[in-house]
């Protein structure tokens, strides 16, 4: 669905991505691990292009979107994308957070994406909190609410940024079992997490990125019980 070929990123003379290269099957769930700094979210930020690439190419379904011809708009609405912070509107309802895009970007009918937002809130047990304001929310909340509202635009994958690390320990685990239902559902999923638990589970690949290369890209089994990178050992022995 998704190769990137030797993908570079530059914030200046920083090189923060260098020659990336791995390619990401539909309905594959792929987790990203690494230490702060080492480019993952900008490796998700180049995927969606909220960050132009230095070099490089993404093709999606056969087609290169940094391509001049692409339409970007088009294309992003293809990719849902979830952040550590929610980034939801706070001035404004669970419900409109969940119909802005469908209305605004897809031109959908109030009512149908009146529907589509019902159906999802259901679907996270949040039907009840239509008209609440983001601030009335717990952390798991917001991030349900936050899925849901990149569920709503149909994406054909979603990136996740650390979803669960702003969020109180006892409200993880309701984020992890909807991504993990998600992926069930047979979702193309690339996530970055430090949750091992849900790599170990969910995860057909793991990416382990340190200081802008993929180190190591391999089974779950393989990465946490024999990983051939020493850089890969040292990281998982801090973090386990
Ligand atoms: P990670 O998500 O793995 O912690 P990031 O992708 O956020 O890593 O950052 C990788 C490196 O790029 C860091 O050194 C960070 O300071 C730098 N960086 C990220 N975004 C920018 C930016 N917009 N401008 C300049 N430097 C940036
Ligand atoms: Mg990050």
């Amino acid at each position: 669905m998704i190769d990137i070929i030797n993908l570079n990123k530059k914030f200046g003379e920083l090189d923060v991505l260098k020659n990336i290269n791995t390619s990401i099957k539909r309905g594959e769930v792929v987790v990203i691990i690494g230490p702060s700094g080492s480019g993952k979210s900008t490796f998700l930020r180049c995927l969606n292009l909220l960050e132009q690439p230095t070099n490089g190419d993404i093709i999606f379904e056969g087609k290169s979107i940094l391509n001049k011809k692409m339409d970007i708009e088009e294309y992003r609405q293809k990719i849902g994308m979830v952040f550590q912070q929610f980034n939801l509107f706070n001035n404004k309802t669970v419900l409109e957070n969940i119909t802005l895009a469908p209305m605004k970007v897809k031109n959908l009918p109030k009512e149908e994406a009146h529907d589509i937002a019902m159906k999802l809130l259901k679907r996270i047990g949040l039907e009840n909190k239509r008209d609440e304001y983001p601030n009335k929310l717990s952390g798991g909340q917001k991030q349900r609410v936050a899925i849901a509202r990149a569920l709503a635009m149909q994406p054909k994958a979603m990136l996740f940024d650390e979803p669960t690390s702003a969020l109180d320990p006892e409200m993880v685990s309701e984020v992890l079992e909807l991504m993990k239902e998600l992926a069930l559902e047979g979702m193309t999923m690339i996530v970055v997490t430090h949750e091992m638990s849900f790599a170990r589970e969910v995860a057909k690949r793991v990416i382990f990125m340190d200081e802008g290369i993929i180190v190591e890209d391999d089974v779950p089994e393989m990465i946490f019980t024999n990983p051939k990178n020493p850089r890969t050992r040292d990281f998982l022995k801090k973090i386990l």
